[in-house]
Order: C-alpha cells, then structure tokens, then sequence
C-alpha cells in the first residue's frame, strides 16, 4: 500500500480514548470493510483530504448533503455572513420562512413544514404527527429502510443497522417496537394483508421513496402509487421520507420523478447544506395539529438555525437557478460511472448489480437483481470490502458499507470519472 495513514492511525487511538469506537456515527469506524478511516481535514469540489497529506475522490457526500460538492463558494460565503450575526437566537427570523418557501417550491404537496436538526428528529415527528393526527398508534415501514435512530424505526432497518448486522438496537422497549410493522420493500400484498389484519388501527406508511440504505434500490413501477392508494383507501397518511433523496433525485425529490404526492414529507441532508438541518412538512390541515395550534407536542432549540438557514438558502437556490443543468449533468455523470465500472466488472468476470437512480448509485457483489432487503443480503460482503480498501488505496472514497448509496456531486466531472474506472480497473483485477 503506498498510502501512508501514519497520523490517522494517531487520530484513531486518541479518538477512541474519548469517543466509542472513535466515532459519533457507527459506520464511519469501517467495521464492515476493514482498513483505518483516514481522518478528513478538509474537503474541496469532489475530494476529501486527510491528516497524512492524501487525497480522495469523495462518492459518499457526508452520506448525501453534498450535491453541489464541498466547500460550494456561494454556501461557504451564506454561512460566513449569517455566523458573523450570531449563531443562534432561539427566537424567530426571517430566513426559516425564506427556506420553508423555497422548500413549498420545490415541493408542491408541502403546504407547511416545520424545521428540526436532524433527518431523524423529522421521521420521529412526522410519526408522532400521524398519529395524532389519525388518533391510531401502529406504522408500517419496511425492511432495509432506515428513518433515523429513533426507537420505534430501529425494527430491521438499514444503514448501520444492516451493515452491523443486528436486527434492531439494544435499549429498545418490545412495548415501543410492538407497534411497528416491518414488511419487505415493494411487495403491496404485504402491505394488503397488514391493513386487512388492522383495517383501523394503522396511523401511516412511511417509505424511502428509493431505498438508499439497503444500498440503493428503486420502487417497481406502480409500488409508490399502490401505497398511495391504499392508505387513502383506509385513512392512514403516507409519509415520504425523502431525507436522501429530496433535491438529489431532482428538485422535487422522488415524489417528482414518480408522480406521487404524499400526505407528509421527510427532508434533511441537502436541505441544510451540510450543516445539522432536517424538516417535515405536508397537508396544511394535518401540519395544524402541532403546537402551538394544535395537540401534538413537537420542539427544538436549535429548529431553525439560522447558519443552517443560510447554507440551506444558498443550496436551493442554486439548484433552483440550474435546475436542468445540475440534474442532466448528475444523470449523465452518474449513468458514466455507475454503468461504466459494471462494464469493467464483466470484463473481469467479477458477478456485480448495479443498481442505480439518478446520481445515487450501489455495486452490489452479487448475481441476483436487488430488489429488496433480502435480495441486498444475498451480496458478498467480504468481496465489497476488499473492493473498498482496494479503491480506497487507489485514491476513491466509497460509502464503507455495502448497504449504504454512493453519490455524485456536481463538482464531479470528465477527469473523475476517468480517475474511477481506472481505480476500478485496477481493484476489481486484484481481486479475481
Ligand atoms: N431517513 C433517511 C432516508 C436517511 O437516509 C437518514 C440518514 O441517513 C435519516 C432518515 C436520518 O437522518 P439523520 O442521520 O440526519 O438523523
């Protein structure tokens, strides 16, 4: 390996001295693929740099926020001018309805929304909302979905979950999980079967529209529609957790691209630029039901920072102002990558799906289509690990987890995606 990670390695030891892990978030410590987490010191365009002085080409984003690449002028310049009037107030301004317009912009079926600091806190209060609103206590998710870490959606959830292994999480009450319905991903006759068993028991059906963190699977044509239709037909609402793919699918998330339109959407990571910022918003008349105007208790005292505020503002006006621009180029350098590393794959003899949905992609190390949780587990996950630490030395960042989306930023282009097939050339040939 010519990769020196000598000071990482330092920064590793020290971390793990303070931090469980060394981490704040599971999938960073490389569990799953082996090899040190280089420590990043800082990110330009589409790279990462790290303490010992290397370079990366970044496919995971900060897991999704980054569209427009890292350390994007016009973001960095919006949150300078905001952080020189202060941090945080905990009282209102005028930049969080600036954001929530541009938000309502981009997606018609949020008449309101409400900020909060995480795509977590979003999920969990959406929920809650739901059930308030329908006065019924059970959901229905889905296998390999990840909503956040909040207790009720750690019930066979993906990302770290699925990457660790682990069914659910330690510390989770059987009496908070017992009202969680977790049904395997594009199958509408569970979904028939779960609301016949409770035909009014079901409070709502959250869905990531396109699963990111099972890696990345698309919705068979009709899925999203047939969940539409069902909880229409027996009262529950529809929630879209669009947390990864809001402004990555295209400027109205994937409610846009199906023509789906929800009861309650999910949003966080582009949302905030890259910095703490999530929401959830939907029907004016169920949004009425959080306080202050209504029942459903709901708070935070960072909801609305106006740092995050401003990288927000910047973000979305920016894809705003080139929307056709930004999401033909993703399309068009994502299809490149994606499809152009499953051709070097083949050439290699090496058994790889690639699934992919505009700039979100995942090479899953196996022959079977992927089309739920079950079929994501059927990959060989040693073999993705070496992958990764073969393309890791070979100067690419992936998402270290096979469960978990790759993604494409604007700042990537000819030279990057020169600079992956090359990488994979080199790494898929080592491993045959
Ligand atoms: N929902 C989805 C679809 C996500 O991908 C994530 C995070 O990856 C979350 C919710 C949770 O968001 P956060 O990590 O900001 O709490």
């Amino acid at each position: 390996m010519s990769r020196s990670l000598t000071r990482s390695r330092q920064l590793q030891l020290r971390a793990e001295k303070f931090l469980p892990g060394g981490v704040d978030s599971p999938v960073r410590a490389f569990r799953a693929v082996g090899g040190d987490p280089p420590f990043v010191t800082h990110a330009e365009g589409a790279y990462l740099f790290d303490a010992d002085g290397n370079k990366y080409l970044d496919f995971f984003g900060s897991w999704g926020p980054m569209i427009l690449g890292h350390a994007f002028p016009p973001v960095v310049e919006s949150i300078q001018k905001a952080a020189s009037r202060g941090a945080s107030f905990g009282a209102s301004t005028a930049a969080e309805a600036d954001l929530a317009e541009l938000v309502t912009r981009c997606f018609p079926s949020v008449e309101k929304l409400r900020f909060v600091s995480s795509g977590t806190e979003a999920c969990m209060s959406a929920i809650r909302l739901a059930r308030g609103f329908t006065g019924r206590n059970f959901v229905i998710k889905f296998e390999g979905c990840y909503h956040g870490h909040s207790d009720a959606m750690l019930v066979k959830a993906g990302s770290g979950v699925a990457t660790l292994g682990i069914p659910g999480s330690a510390g989770v009450p059987a009496e908070t999980a017992i009202h969680t319905l977790a049904l395997p991903y594009n199958n509408l006759g569970a979904v028939r079967e779960a609301f016949a068993v409770r035909p009014d028991e079901i409070a709502c059906v959250i869905v990531e529209p396109v699963v990111g963190n099972a890696g990345t699977i698309a919705p068979a044509v009709e899925y999203l529609q047939g969940l539409r239709a069902i909880t229409a037909e027996h009262g529950a609402l529809f929630i879209l957790d669009e947390v990864m793919t809001g402004f990555r699918l295209s400027l109205g998330g994937a409610q846009q691209v199906y023509g789906v339109t929800p009861d309650l959407t999910t949003l966080g990571k582009i949302i905030g630029g890259g910095l703490p910022c999530g929401a959830f918003g939907g029907r004016a008349d169920v949004m009425e039901f959080l306080a202050p105007l209504g029942p459903v208790y709901q708070a935070g005292t960072l909801s609305g920072n106006p740092l995050a505020m401003a990288a927000g503002i910047a973000t979305l006006s920016h894809l705003l102002k080139h929307e056709e621009e930004v999401y033909n180029g993703l399309e068009s350098t994502t299809s490149r990558i994606a499809e152009g590393v499953a051709g070097v794959a083949r050439e290699a003899g090496i058994s790889l799906t690639t699934n992919r949905v505009g700039s979100m992609f995942t090479w899953f190390f196996t022959d079977r289509p992927v089309t739920d949780f079950a079929s994501a587990a059927t990959s060989d996950t040693a073999a993705f690990g070496r992958f990764h630490r073969a393309m890791l030395d070979a100067g690419v960042w992936l998402p270290p987890s096979q469960f978990e989306a790759a993604f494409v930023s604007t700042a990537h282009g000819e030279a990057e995606i020169g600079m992956v097939l090359e990488a994979a050339r080199k790494s898929l040939s080592r491993d045959r």
